[in-house]
C-alpha cells in the first residue's frame, strides 16, 4: 500500500515452495513472509500501480491454521455483560469474571473474510452483534513463549471483527458462521508497528460510534495472550489471535454500514448484506 494505491507484487508469491497432500498446518505466506518481502522489494521499484478503490480486500491471511479468541478482556465489557442478560447466555449461568477463569476459544476457519465481502447474517429473528477487536498474526511456530520474547512471534497486525450471534448455544458455535471472522484492510508488519499495548480503537455503525477504546485497557496484553496460549497448544505461522472486544456490543442488522478503525493498522467501511443468509 502506498497511499490509496497498490503495488502489484503478485509475482513474489513465486518464492512459496509448492506442497503435496498432506499440506501443512500453516499459512505458507506467512510462513514464508521473509523471502516474499525481499522479493517484493525487488518487484516495487517497477510494480504496477492499481488504485484502492478499484480492487476488493480478502483477508490477509488466507489459510490461517486456527483462529483463536480471547473472551471478556477489557473490563468495562465484563462490566456491561452484566448489565446485559443476552451477553450472560451459553456460558453455563456462570458469571463473566476473569479471563483467567475462563480461557479462550476458536472460532471455524471456514468463518474468515476480508473486508471487500460482506457480512451475511443468519438467522433473522436472533440477535447479532459487532465486536471490533485488534488481531495480531503469529510469525513462527510458538509452543510454551514467555511473554518477554512474545512479540518477537508476531508477523502482523489488522483489524479483526468478532460477528457474533448471542443466545444458548456453545460461543464457537454462535460465533462461526460464514463470514462472521473478518480481517482487514490489510497486514500491517511488526516492524511498522512496535507497541501493540497503546493502540486508539472504534467502531461505527451507520455513523453512529458504538465502540472506542484502547489496547492499553486489555486485561491480557498481547505477550501475556501469546504467553496463555502458547501454553495450551502450539501456535504456527499464520494463526490468528482476536484479543477481545471493549465495551459498546450490540446488535447490527441487514443494511447497515460498519466502519472500524484501529491507529497505525487503518481503517475500514463494510456492508452488513441486506438479505439474511438462506
Ligand atoms: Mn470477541
Amino acid at each position: 500500500m502506498e497511499g490509496d494505491q497498490i503495488a502489484d507484487v503478485t509475482d513474489a508469491l513465486s518464492v512459496l515452495p509448492s506442497h503435496r497432500y498432506p499440506f501443512p498446518g500453516h499459512d505458507l505466506l506467512i510462513a514464508n513472509l521473509t523471502a516474499v518481502r525481499a522479493r517484493i522489494n525487488q518487484l516495487l521499484p517497477t510494480a504496477q500501480r492499481v488504485a484502492l478503490a478499484s480492487v476488493r480486500l480478502e483477508s490477509p491471511v488466507a489459510n490461517p491454521g486456527k483462529i483463536v479468541n480471547a473472551p471478556i478482556n477489557y473490563q468495562a465489557h465484563v462490566d456491561e455483560s452484566h448489565q446485559d442478560k443476552d451477553l450472560q447466555q451459553g456460558i453455563g449461568g456462570r458469571p463473566t469474571s476473569f479471563i483467567g477463569d475462563w480461557g479462550l476459544f476458536l472460532k471455524a476457519n471456514s468463518a474468515l473474510v476480508g473486508c471487500g465481502a460482506e457480512i451475511q447474517l443468519r438467522h433473522p429473528k436472533r440477535r447479532n452483534d459487532h465486536e471490533v477487536e485488534l488481531a495480531l498474526v503469529i510469525g513462527r511456530t510458538a509452543r510454551s513463549v514467555k511473554r518477554e520474547d512474545a512479540l518477537s512471534y508476531i508477523a502482523g497486525y489488522a483489524i479483526g471483527l468478532d460477528m457474533t450471534v448471542r443466545g444458548p448455544e456453545d460461543r464457537s458455535f454462535r460465533k462461526s458462521p460464514d463470514t462472521y471472522a473478518v480481517l482487514g484492510p490489510w497486514l500491517v508488519t511488526a516492524d511498522e508497528l512496535s507497541d501493540p499495548g497503546h493502540l486508539s480503537l472504534e467502531l461505527s455503525v451507520n455513523d453512529d460510534i458504538r465502540q472506542r477504546s484502547n489496547t492499553r485497557l486489555l486485561v491480557y496484553d498481547v505477550p501475556k495472550l501469546i504467553e496463555y496460549a502458547s501454553a495450551w497448544y502450539t501456535l504456527h505461522p499464520g494463526d490468528v489471535i482476536l484479543t477481545g472486544t471493549p465495551e459498546g456490543v450490540g446488535p447490527v442488522k441487514p443494511g447497515d454500514t460498519l466502519f472500524a478503525r484501529i491507529e497505525k493498522i487503518g481503517e475500514f467501511r463494510m456492508r452488513v448484506a441486506d438479505q439474511y443468509a438462506a
